[in-house]
């Protein structure tokens, strides 16, 4: 079967990539980047450098979606903002509009969301029926998931990855925190109370793998362990897995002078469970989260 995925290159997308080629699927990636590079990082991918040279495809089996600008790479001015949604809604918008000149529609469109569109749910438990708090990344994720889903009109199945916080080797969010914990200058940020819906790479990539291949899955599923850690708890157990202390809190106001709006992204959070993934007894490799945290460390 083939396969369009954009954001293949990027941090689940490549190891993604590399799952699909495995199982067999022809894969195509849409990239900025030069073909090799696409190739080095995908595996035995065929790229593709933009939205217009896939008009003239008769059409793909499947698509998944996940391009996007890193949400906490920069400060979110107005222009970072503009440049956050733009990447995801109205690329996923200008996809659709493709998607819909195929002569073959896909069976299914995988797209991206992250937990980020409940926004600050303090501690109590979120599941997909969970009502969001309207901010930033709320909009952000509710416009993107709309755009996806406008494909439902024409009859395509599309699911939606609402993901939590992606633990894994070489790149995301352990990357930028690991530095400070190996120095030993770790610590909670804020009053650690906040949840951090972690979940491993490896578990993002299955679930994705399940929505492609499951006729009846559908709508917006929460991919996050079933064991959602506080900002305390999480700090605690990297500490012990790279057996260093952790005894620098970093307080709420100096994250917040620091980052801006985007001290959101640490120092608010969302107690998600996967119910929608546990009902349909889909099986997390990495429930717990010093295994979790062990691999991705390790790997
Ligand atoms: P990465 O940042 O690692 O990769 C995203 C990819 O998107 C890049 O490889 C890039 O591909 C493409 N991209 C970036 N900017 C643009 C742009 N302006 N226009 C077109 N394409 C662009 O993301 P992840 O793999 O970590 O995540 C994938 C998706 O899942 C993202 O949308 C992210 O927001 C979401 N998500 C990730 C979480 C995480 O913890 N990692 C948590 C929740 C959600 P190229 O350079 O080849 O064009």
């Amino acid at each position: 079967k083939t396969v369009l995925v954009t954001g293949g290159t990027g941090f689940i997308g490549q190891v993604l990539c590399r799952e699909l080629l495995a199982r067999g699927y022809a894969l195509t990636v849409l990239s900025r980047q030069p073909d090799d590079q696409v190739k080095a990082i995908c595996g035995r991918v065929k790229s593709a450098s933009s939205l217009k040279e896939l008009e003239s495809r008769s059409g793909f089996d499947a698509v998944i979606n996940l391009a996007g600008e890193g949400i906490a790479d920069k400060r979110w001015s107005k222009a970072r903002k503009k440049a956050l949604r733009d990447s995801r809604i109205l690329l996923t918008k200008e996809l659709v509009s493709v998607i819909r000149g195929w002569d073959h529609l896909p069976e299914v469109l995988v797209s991206g969301s992250a937990v980020g569109f409940y926004g600050d749910q303090g501690t109590s438990t979120v599941t997909e029926e969970t009502s969001p708090h309207d901010e930033f990344t709320h909009q952000l994720c509710h416009d993107w998931e709309l755009a996806a889903r406008d494909l439902e009109k024409d009859g395509v199945r599309v699911c939606i990855s609402r993901t939590g916080v992606v633990v894994g080797a070489n790149g995301g969010f352990l990357t930028r925190m690991i530095l400070p914990f190996k120095l030993g200058l770790g610590g909670r940020l804020g009053t650690g109370q906040q949840f951090m819906p972690w979940v491993h790479r490896t578990d993002v990539v299955q679930a994705l793998i399940w929505m492609l291949e499951t006729p009846s899955a559908k709508g917006a599923f929460n991919v996050v362990s079933p064991q959602p850690a506080t900002n305390q708890e999480f700090t605690r157990q990297l500490g012990k897995v790279l057996h260093r202390p952790t005894p620098f809190p970093a307080p709420g106001p100096i994250l917040r002078i620091a980052l801006g709006e985007m001290s959101r992204l640490l120092l608010t959070g969302q107690r998600a469970i996967p119910k929608r993934l546990k009902d349909a007894d889909f099986n997390f490799r990495y429930a717990d989260l010093s295994s979790a945290l062990e691999d991705a460390i390790r790997g």
